[in-house]
């Protein structure tokens, strides 16, 4: 049984320990040492990664009473132990903001933390019932009050007798010695990980996002160091944004809807401008079978045009696009069944598309030239 350091003080980077055993696994040497420091994935927190000796630790995993460290190298002896301590510190401020968000979601809409997963950018919690934006809100608002407050994160280790005095979160029944932490006034959950000492470590928690999942809600977090590189990253963005709109930071909402409304605008402008140059292409057409490619490379643009074709000539085809990015068709006729045409296109042309009788429209993946051959084949 390794004995763990990391629950007798959490702030542990570095430890001298003897090599219990080394083997070969399948992602690298199973290191197990007679004490750690390093905390082994589980409970929703990540394993720790670090040194051991000259050997990288990639992860760290639970067997049974055993904590394996998956080492780059085998080691041996006495060794010299080094966590990385930063993405430790990370992961504390995380899973402790967890519990603050998780303590006050289940104070004010009476449910439970059903998942939880600390990934590379964000956590995620899962809760088993519907949480209203307004309750999400507030739940920030008093996570972040209790952050101020600096409120001690405690661990305690109550006996089976003393077990049923305390009301505590958990999402499982737990066999053995619980371990409760406990955040006076906020939070009592059944916990494994580590946690900082104080509230006020965890810096920050905002809420990123909610989306609906099983029969509750998932709540993507930002909690701490990654809520402050999140946070950079994002005003990065808004002063791009608002350089390139020529807009102050807090006005660059209204100036891309101003920007939406003039693209709209323009679009209006360009399809009513198009239809006036198909309608004088199409004044000159005739014939039995008349092909026209544009460079818009717009279906709707195809389909107008053919349309506009059908009424001087028995089958009109209009390809709009390029030899580049493919082209989008529409083949018309007032007369005939386009739809055999509309197939011999796609076989020869590495096309798909199809319609009704009078109008077949799809896309092709040929140039022009191919295009062209077959038209002037059928
Ligand atoms: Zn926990």
């Amino acid at each position: 049984m390794t004995e763990k350091l990391y629950y007798e003080n959490q702030y542990i980077k570095e430890f001298t320990a003897t090599v219990v055993s080394c083997t070969e696994g399948k992602r690298g040497f199973e290191v197990i040492l007679d004490k750690t420091a390093f905390f082994p994935e589980g409970g929703g927190q990540p394993g720790d990664t670090g040194f051991i000796g000259a050997s990288e630790v990639i992860d760290t995993v639970e067997s049974g009473e055993d904590v394996v460290h998956i080492c780059r190298e085998a080691v041996t002896g006495e060794v010299e132990c080094r966590l990385d301590f930063e993405k430790r510190f990370s992961n504390m401020q995380e899973h402790t903001g967890e519990h603050i968000f998780s303590g006050i979601i289940h104070s004010i809409c009476g449910c439970d933390n059903v998942g939880f997963h600390m990934g590379e950018h964000s956590v995620t919690v899962d809760f088993n019932c519907a949480v209203t934006q307004q309750q999400l809100d507030e739940a920030e608002r008093l996570s972040n009050e209790a952050i101020y407050k600096n409120i001690p994160v405690e661990a305690i280790y109550p006996t089976d007798d003393e077990l049923c005095n305390y009301d505590y979160r958990s999402k499982k029944e737990i066999k053995g010695q619980v371990r409760l932490t406990r955040i006076e006034g906020i939070d009592l959950c059944a916990c494994c990980g580590t946690h900082v000492a104080f509230t006020g470590e965890v810096g920050i928690i905002k809420v990123i996002s909610v989306m609906n999942y099983k029969s509750g809600v998932r709540v993507t977090l930002q909690i701490g160091r990654k809520a402050l590189a999140d946070y950079c990253e994002k005003n990065i963005s808004v002063h791009e944004i608002s350089a390139l709109l020529k807009a102050k930071t807090e006005e660059i909402t209204s100036a891309v809807e101003r920007v939406m409304a003039q693209l709209q605008e323009s679009r209006y402008k360009y399809s009513a401008l198009k239809k006036e140059i198909f309608a004088v292409k199409a004044a000159d057409a005739s014939g039995e079978k008349y092909i026209a490619f544009d460079d818009g490379g717009e279906a709707e643009d195809a389909r107008i045009f053919s349309d506009m074709l059908a009424e001087k000539c028995v089958i009109a085809a209009v390809f709009s696009g390029n030899d580049e990015n493919g082209y989008k068709y529409a083949i018309t006729s007032r007369t005939e069944d386009v739809r055999a045409i509309g197939k011999e296109l796609n076989t020869a042309c590495n096309g798909r598309g199809g319609g009704k009788p009078d109008m077949v429209q799809g896309s092709v993946a040929a140039k022009r030239e191919e295009i062209e051959n077959f038209w002037n084949k059928i």
